[in-house]
């Protein structure tokens, strides 16, 4: 199933990407085809647009999605998996040769673009829409998509705050209640899900949180949205949600992409002695974020 390719072949023509952002949307989470049907009733309009500052917003009813934005849940999509093979290969064995991490990299380049200015492209990183072929990038382009769906959701939920004049006092609150809504929505009917397609619910619950981490990272430290920064709550606050939610249901792979993640992102924390007692993937995690983002 490709899943995003829709979106990004609707991009050089016009900037009316309604249809392919539903079907990006609904490819996502098909269970949530009754939630989709609401959202796209209201007459929402999708617009990818080209320069200026890289905000995803809504508007007037018309979500506005920069071409950069995209690029920048790219680089972060692609640096965060390829940190996360390489952490894979150092749990299975401690002498492994890895790679060095890529996500500083990657967050130096989206930086650039929400400048306006011309990335230096990390070069592990293939460019924008270049697709290629083979198993990881497929999980790529998966992640991808997955996290541009839960970034658009998080601002489809400030826009029907807006639409239905009910926005919670603090935009602090606000900003909470539009990330619970995206994990919502990809996380909340997974068994549905499972019903509809077979797919094992641990594994789809693992490619979800990992695309809602991604998803959250690119709101909650790269949107410009995020440049008032006393309207919007910590980053290590919002991730610690996003982990509570999941708690103990099981996620292939989540736990261990987002310690590779937050370790990639906090580098010095990755060589500070742990003194807490650890005895699961979800445990190292927990403990990486308690001490990163300070
Ligand atoms: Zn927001």
């Amino acid at each position: 199933m490709s899943y995003f390719p829709h979106l990004l072949e609707a991009l050089p023509e016009s900037g009316d990407v309604t249809k392919a952002t539903l079907e990006l949307l609904w490819r996502a989470a098909p269970e949530q085809v009754k939630e989709l049907d609401e959202i796209f009733a209201a007459g929402i309009q999708v617009r990818i647009s080209h320069g200026g500052t890289p905000s995803l917003g809504v508007a007037f009813n018309v979500l506005q999605i920069p071409i950069e934005a995209l690029q920048q849940l790219w680089l972060l999509a692609h640096a965060a998996w390829a940190d996360f093979l390489e952490f894979e290969k150092l749990k299975a064995d401690r002498n492994a040769l890895v790679e060095k991490s890529l996500i500083l990299e990657a967050v130096a380049a989206a930086q650039s673009l929400s400048k306006g200015e011309v990335p230096q492209w990390p070069t592990g990183i293939p460019s924008f829409s270049e697709a290629k072929e083979g198993d990881q990038a497929k999980a790529v382009r998966v992640l991808y998509a997955m996290a541009v769906a839960w970034a658009i959701l998080h601002e489809m939920q400030h826009a029907k705050f807006y639409e239905n004049a009910d926005k919670p006092n603090e935009p602090i609150d606000e900003e909470i209640q539009c990330d619970e809504y995206a994990a919502d929505f990809l996380l909340g009917k997974i068994e549905k899900y499972f019903e509809l397609t077979g797919e094992p619910v641990d594994h789809v619950r693992g490619k979800r949180a990992m695309s809602a981490l991604v998803g959250l990272y690119y709101i909650a430290k790269l949107s410009p949205e995020n440049s008032v920064s006393e309207t919007h709550p910590p980053i290590q606050m919002r991730i610690r949600l996003l982990f509570d939610r999941i708690g103990s249901q099981p996620a292939i792979h989540f736990w261990g992409f987002a310690t590779a993640l937050i370790c990639g992102l906090n580098p010095d924390i990755a060589s500070t002695p742990i003194s807490e007692v650890v005895v699961s993937s979800r445990d190292l995690a927990s403990v990486a974020l308690d001490k990163a983002f300070k």
